[in-house]
């Protein structure tokens, strides 16, 4: 059997893409992957010289892999970019003190700053203890509503406006799904625009990863010999955004092509439908920096670990990596093309007035509400205290 050629190169291809099946040498496909994130950053105007932007790392793959893309662009590119990582220290045993640990590597690997911003010091919880109050049930939210904020206010100490995170493509089509089964189509606008802003915050958030394909990231840190922490979240995700992961990865199975036409058909719905998405539910959009929301769903994760785990055995081989079969059909032009859509930036922001924006006056974080959703639920969580004095 004759050797499959790379695509781009003719040298000797070891990996099918997942997203189009096209067959790459490692070099050919860690430029393509590149090239593709920096295609999403020009075209979109994510960025300006000498914008502070902070990363949500986590420690996780996709953080790790966004915050390598966006040393290794914005040096090849000159983008003229400050990078800090920004991680929260949820309080989870076991999970989170380890991928931070994770995260300290990554900041000197990578040559940037640190700054690391705790549940505990900023509401009086840690994770473990909420889980210990309220259950494993809806511990989600609590989690989402709170790292949400973290991230802006650590964004705040550090005097940063722009905070990245790794939702990748997998993460964006699942909330497109969630959204349309919720019936629930204003919210999709803010689900899958790259640019996010809430009217409770003012640090925008964007995902220069959401046209990069989950199995990528997994094969790009591979490659890369990227130092990133795999294990999942000990408390289990949301039920409903497992099984929005399952459908997701069963219909890339019989079209690899569908993750990405459900981010643009979500994008195109977007369009369509006015904008009401103020009121902001830190819950609806996972945190893409290995959170519950992008951590794998226990249903459906399965396939990602043995992809990872048959990364890690091959490894040490100089043969395939990925196993790749010479009956599929190679295209002859040698250029990857990014089925992306440019949208006018002006349209994705509504141009009516604004919610009016106030301050929680509980702890003066900004909020559209009287108390801002963290001291809602708070709220109740104290009431809920275990004979714990604060
Ligand atoms: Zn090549
Ligand atoms: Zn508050």
């Amino acid at each position: 059997m004759p050797p499959v050629t790379c695509l781009r190169c003719g040298g000797r291809a070891v990996i099918k893409r997942p997203k189009n099946h096209h067959k790459l040498c490692k070099i050919c496909f860690i430029a393509a992957f590149e090239d593709e994130v920096h295609h999403t950053i020009v075209s979109s105007k994510l960025f300006f010289p000498g914008e502070k932007v902070a990363i949500g790392a986590s420690g996780g793959k996709d953080s790790t892999v966004l915050a390598s893309v966006l040393k290794t662009l914005n040096e090849r590119h000159n983008y003229g970019l400050d990078l800090v990582l920004l991680s929260v220290d949820e309080g989870i045993k076991g999970y989170r003190d380890d991928s931070l640990e994770t995260v300290k590597r990554n900041a000197l690997q990578y040559d940037m700053p640190l700054k690391i911003v705790g549940y505990d010091e900023l509401y009086g919880w840690t994770m473990d203890q909420v889980v210990e109050t309220v259950g494993k049930k809806g511990n989600c939210t609590y989690c989402g509503v709170f790292r949400r904020q973290a991230l802006d206010r650590g964004a705040k100490m550090l005097n940063i406006r722009h905070v990245v995170t790794g939702h990748n493509a997998d993460d964006v089509a699942e909330t497109v799904i969630m959204n349309l089964l919720r019936g629930d189509l204003p919210r999709l606008s803010r689900s899958t625009s790259i640019v996010t802003g809430s009217s409770s915050s003012e640090v925008k958030r964007s995902k220069p990863l959401k046209y990069a394909y989950e199995k990528e990231i997994v094969l790009y840190a591979h490659h890369k010999k990227l130092d990133y922490f795999s294990t999942e979240c000990v408390y289990s995700p949301e039920a409903f955004r497992g099984t929005a992961r399952t459908l997701i990865k069963s219909l890339e199975k019989v079209r690899p092509s569908a993750i990405l036409d459900i981010v643009r058909s979500g994008e195109d719905m977007a369009r369509l439908t006015p904008d009401k998405g103020q009121n902001a539910c830190a819950c609806d959009e996972g945190e893409g920096m290995g959170g519950c929301g992008s951590a794998d769903a226990k249903t459906s994760g399965s396939e990602l670990a043995q992809m990872e785990a048959s990364l890690q055995t091959t490894s040490h081989s100089s043969n395939l990596e990925t196993e790749i079969t010479t009956n599929g059909k190679t295209v002859d032009d040698g250029s990857v093309k990014l089925p992306i859509r440019a949208t006018p930036r002006a349209k994705e922001r509504p141009s009516g007035p604004l919610q009016t924006l106030g301050q929680c006056i509980k702890c003066g974080y900004m909020s559209s509400q009287i108390t801002c959703q963290a001291c809602t639920l708070l709220e109740t969580l104290n009431k809920n205290r275990p004979e714990m004095s604060i």
